[in-house]
């Protein structure tokens, strides 16, 4: 599938005319502007934009002509079918279009100002009312046409809207009776809807032809229209319909760019390091015991289907001649630690080393314990030895280990004698040397700062299989765009005999002393508990006294009669884990602690948890802190405490304290629900995409009108398409059109573009 549309170049383009955006006589055939030369053409080309509207365009983050025809409409309204004020039923929401004869400011008794409009179509008079939005007065004028929607009211004798959303189109009639774009108007710095529609025609009217660089046979297949179609069909529509299959190339478009920077970029990886074929079968290979085999039969329960199918998938990848990048999400609590340990044992029996890297000490001394137990009795070959095989060795490396313990440690790294090595980022950031580096597994990945995973990558790329693990489940639409460079594997099943958590939001103070109660019953059973207050780690001193004063209180008063104990961050190392080690023991009955146990700790004996302020959580700290309970078969409870529990200790003039709508929201689904897939999905509904997409929600990869949300069909379109062009002869010369357009897309943003140009 060769493109034939020639691009035409800058230099042609420029030559033609001074005004190089302008249109020249007869065009040659199907000449394109491509995306990175109208991202070289300052909005000033249009003819009724001066330096002032420049500048506030600036301010909306509009430069370039590119950057005009990509600030798309956010609704339309069809006025080849309006409705006439006349016919608006009263209390019904409704958009109308009409005329304003008068404006109006008066000063109520409170200062407020309230501004009233007079509005008249050719059926009806209204009045529109807005109270405390002074600036309506200068806003509108007689004769400006408007597009308002809200609801109709009935009042005093007459209709009447309060606070509408108004769209300003003018005094122009041009579109009249046509299908009108409304746009994201910025009132602030004085641009109206209609300038927009007028300077975008006039923009789309001289790029012509914008280069289209996809396949005409992948159009055809997809469904997808022409681009330069697309955009004039979003912004200049003739039919309603037309924008909806507009939106659906344009949106797609942002969608395959960004996969195919993805693809290429996995395909470098894999292509560009030397992988280890790792030993699967030993039985057959070697004539040794099959460890990963073993392992599994030695556990004292069963695997999960889910379980049983991503070790398989994890050692088929790691069987392959390059190195495995993939991604294992699972809810917390689905064992994801087994999971990781049968890979990093495939690397084992094979005669290498396999790293585990915890985002906290508390973690990583955790996995050690558990790594020591659930390894214990296992062998693995050795010829210098007279049974031809040793005891598997596990070491701790986090940066709180003595200077001698560290020296040894790395000695024997360097020497082989350790097969796995769990630690904090201490195993990256410091001259670590193994013997042979055959898997890493990186634990709660969200937890690492960009820089750690940085280090991570790095020492990745050297070869090893890499596995990223989170708890922090994402949808898998979402995932497929913001570790598109990773395989995926889910695991969508918990242990069998799990009951959930009983979630109950306490929103009353008065009700708080049952919780305590429970807190107290339980202990008497022998159970245990975590009261999590929301210190920010480090970051505060305030809130930091916040969690030690709450351990006094509770210890003087509510639980006064057991044994609490106190974790946060600010401990020292050998003082945290000597109070995880007597919570684990049993010795702690109540933990009083922050965040710090959010990820991954284990202790099956507990099964109450009180969070403190629940409402300063965001959904998935929340998720993952009440995965702390509920790890055996057990009933056990989370308590979401807000309002104001104790004695006011935030003395905090901000109102994050206050309960917000998405607390709310977010609360009341955390009662309702235990699926952490399913609370990504809400959480993603509530805050909207760009907390997701983080960091490469930015520049060029922004996505204005793709939605992680709802476009499934279309991103696993792009997916595959991406996948197809880049593998079609293994780069994307075949394509230049598109690896054009991608080097101006990649310029922008943090990532390597290399990988492109590499053939
Ligand atoms: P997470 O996926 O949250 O990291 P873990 O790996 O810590 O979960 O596992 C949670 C607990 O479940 C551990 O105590 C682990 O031993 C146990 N576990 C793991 N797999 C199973 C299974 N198939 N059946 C029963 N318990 C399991
Ligand atoms: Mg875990």
């Amino acid at each position: 599938m060769a493109n034939d549309d020639p691009a035409e170049s800058e230099s042609q383009l420029k030559s033609r005319s001074k005004l190089s955006f302008a249109p020249s006589s007869p065009p040659s055939p199907r000449p394109g502007r491509r995306l990175a030369f109208l991202d070289g053409i300052k909005v000033t080309a249009i003819k009724s934009i001066g330096s002032k509207k420049a500048a506030s365009l600036e301010e909306m983050g509009i430069v370039s002509i590119l950057d005009l025809i990509t600030h798309y409409p956010f609704r339309y309204i069809d006025r080849t079918n309006q409705e006439r004020i006349a016919d608006m039923k009263i209390d019904q929401e409704a958009t109308v279009v009409a005329e304003v004869s008068k404006v109006e400011s008066h000063r109520l008794r409170n200062n407020r100002v309230m501004v009233v409009a007079d509005l008249y179509d050719d059926s009806a008079y209204m009045k529109a009312v807005f109270f405390n939005q002074p600036w309506r007065a200068h806003q509108l004028r007689k004769n400006n046409q408007l597009i308002l929607f809200g609801k109709m009211e009935f009042y005093r004798g007459h209709r009447q809207m309060t606070n509408p959303v108004v769209d300003l189109i003018g005094q122009d009639s041009r579109r009249t009776g046509k299908i009108v774009p409304i746009y994201p108007a910025s009132e602030k710095v004085g641009i109206t809807s209609w300038e927009f529609m007028s300077w975008i025609e006039e923009a789309l009217l001289r790029a012509e032809y914008i280069v289209d660089p996809l396949p005409q046979d992948y159009k055809r297949t997809l469904r997808l229209v022409d681009r330069t179609k697309a955009f004039r069909d979003i912004h200049t529509p003739a039919a309603l319909a037309d924008t909806v299959a507009a939106r659906r190339r344009l949106a797609f478009d942002e969608l395959w760019r960004l996969q195919t920077a993805l693809v290429a970029q996995k395909r470098q990886l894999q292509q560009s390091a030397n992988g280890i074929r790792h030993v699967i079968n030993p039985k057959v290979e070697l004539n040794q015991p099959n460890l990963v085999e073993e392992f599994i039969r030695s556990l004292p329960f069963q695997l999960t289907d889910a379980q049983a199918k991503a070790v398989s998938t994890i050692t088929d990848d790691m069987a392959k001649p390059w190195p495995m990048h993939r991604l294992l999400q699972g809810d917390v609590g689905a064992g994801k630690t087994v999971v990781a340990l049968a890979g990093m044992l495939t690397a084992v029996q094979g005669g290498h080393q396999a790293a585990l890297m915890a985002p906290t000490e508390v973690l990583a001394e955790q996995h050690f314990l558990v790594m020591n137990d659930l390894l214990s009795g296992l062998n693995v070959f050795d010829a210098a030895t007279l049974s031809g095989n040793r005891p598997l060795t596990v070491g701790l490396l986090t940066s709180s280990i003595s200077t001698k313990e560290r020296t040894r440690l790395l000695s024997r790294l360097k020497n082989g004698e350790i097969d796995l090595v769990v630690g904090t980022h201490a195993l990256v950031v410091e001259s670590v040397e193994f013997i042979s580096l055959g898997m890493v597994v990186i634990d709660e990945q969200h937890r690492f700062g960009v820089q750690q995973r940085a280090a991570l990558r790095d020492k990745a790329i050297l070869g090893a299989d890499t596995l990223v693990m989170t708890a922090t489940p994402i949808p898998r639409t979402a995932a497929m765009t913001v570790f598109g460079d990773l395989d995926l594997t889910i695991l969508d099943e918990l242990p069998t005999g799990r009951k959930p958590v009983n979630t109950v939001w306490v929103k009353d103070p008065s009700e708080q002393a049952k919780v305590w109660e429970r807190v107290r019953f339980e202990v008497a059973q022998g159970h245990q508990a975590y009261v999590i207050c929301p210190l920010i780690e480090g970051s505060d001193k305030l809130r930091l006294s916040a969690v030690n004063q709450e351990y006094e209180r509770l210890t003087k008063g509510e639980l006064s009669s057991l044994s609490v104990g106190l974790l946060h961050g600010q401990m020292g190392s050998a003082q945290k884990e000597d109070v995880m080690k007597n919570f684990r023991s049993g010795e702690i009955a109540v933990l009083v602690t922050t965040t710090v146990i959010e990820v991954g700790v284990d202790v099956r004996a507990a099964t109450v948890m009180v969070i403190l302020d629940a409402n300063r959580f965001g959904m998935a700290q929340l998720h993952q802190l009440r995965g702390r309970v509920g790890r055996s078969s057990e009933h056990s409870w989370c308590y979401l405490l807000t309002g104001d529990s104790s004695d006011t200790i935030w003395h905090d003039s901000s109102d994050n304290n206050q309960l917000n709508d998405e607390a709310i929201r977010r609360l009341e689904a955390l009662e309702h629900c235990n699926n952490g897939f399913e609370l990504a999905e809400v959480d993603l509904d509530i805050r909207g995409e760009g907390t997701i997409l983080g960091v490469r929600q930015k520049g060029r990869s922004d996505f204005k009108l793709a939605s992680l949300r709802h476009d499934l069909e279309l991103i696993t379109a792009a997916r595959k398409v991406a996948e197809e062009m880049v593998d079609l002869g293994g780069s994307l010369d075949r394509y230049p059109l598109l690896k054009d357009e991608l080097k101006w897309f990649l310029n922008d943003t943090d990532q390597e573009a290399e990988f492109l140009f590499k053939s």
